[in-house]
């Protein structure tokens, strides 16, 4: 296919590479998307998800981890599919700079990526956190509390518990987000994967990347709103799309 060779030659030429990832890097690996047909939106009303509405209801916090209760074995036993593969392939070949991801899976990881070279911009699903006093508990422990029946956990200090995962409405770690626009803007290759590019802030790498310079390839099941912006759009699955890249750069 023409535009794997393009987006291949993209690759063999840069030297800095930034990989941007959403949550269809991720299906793949049997973690639902938002979105697509089947997505987490199509059987939970995204209203239940306003961070506003975490804090100031019991209720809210009792579907929320009711909710969170199904998702984290999930996340929790999902492996590395041939997507991250390649991402972490990337690496070893000296290209990679840094993974920015939205995803809270730890998938990444998973695949061999450095941890300091994967910037979490919506968080992690593997950690709690105590919204009063800022202690952080392991999501398996909190997990086998969802289990031994406590409907809302609390943190020992009485504080509100939540998954260290930026809600809707929740605002971004302003260190990851800091990092996230320096080294999208010091890039000389920006490659999405799997992103809707609707969820702003993190929909702002790839125009802060091409803005700097940086030539721009999107891989996607559907149409994005930034296609227009790309040197080189791929339809089709991340995980047969990315090792095909990587294969082909490494035949050159
Ligand atoms: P999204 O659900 O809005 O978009 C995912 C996109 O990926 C869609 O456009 C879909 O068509 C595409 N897609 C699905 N499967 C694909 C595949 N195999 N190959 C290529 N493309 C594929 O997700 P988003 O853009 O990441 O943003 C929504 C939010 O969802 C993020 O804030 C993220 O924190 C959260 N989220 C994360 C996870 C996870 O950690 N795995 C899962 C669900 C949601
Ligand atoms: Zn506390």
């Amino acid at each position: 296919m023409e535009e794997i060779r393009k987006a291949a030659k993209l690759l063999r030429d840069a030297r800095k590479v930034v990989v941007f990832t959403g949550a269809g890097v991720s299906t793949e690996s049997g973690i639902p998307d938002f979105r697509s047909p089947g997505g987490i939106w199509t059987k939970y009303d995204p209203d239940e998800f306003l961070y506003q509405k975490f804090i100031s209801s019991e209720e809210s916090r009792r579907k929320y981890w009711a909710f969170s209760k199904e998702l984290w074995p999930i996340i929790r036993d999902s492996k590395p599919n041939p997507a991250h593969y390649a991402i972490a392939e990337m690496w070893r070949m000296g290209k990679l700079d840094v993974v920015i991801t939205q995803n809270v899976d730890g998938l990444h990881q998973k695949a061999g990526v450095p941890e300091d070279r994967v910037i979490e911009l919506h968080g992690t699903a593997w950690w709690v956190v105590c919204l009063d006093c800022g202690k952080r508990f392991e999501r398996e422990e909190v997990h086998r509390r969802l289990l031994e029946g406590e409907e809302v956990p609390r943190c020992e200090c009485g504080g509100i518990l939540k998954p260290a995962t930026i809600s809707f409405g929740q605002s971004l770690p302003p260190d990851a987000l800091m990092e996230a626009e320096r080294r999208s803007a010091s890039c000389d290759l920006f490659i999405c994967v799997g992103s809707s590019l609707v969820v702003y802030p993190a929909a702002n790498m790839p125009i802060i990347a091409k803005r700097s310079g940086a030539k721009l390839i999107i891989i996607n099941l559907v149409p994005t709103p930034q296609d227009g912006l790309a040197d080189v759009v791929i339809k089709g699955k991340a995980g047969e799309v990315l090792p095909k890249i990587v294969e082909e750069v490494k035949e050159m």
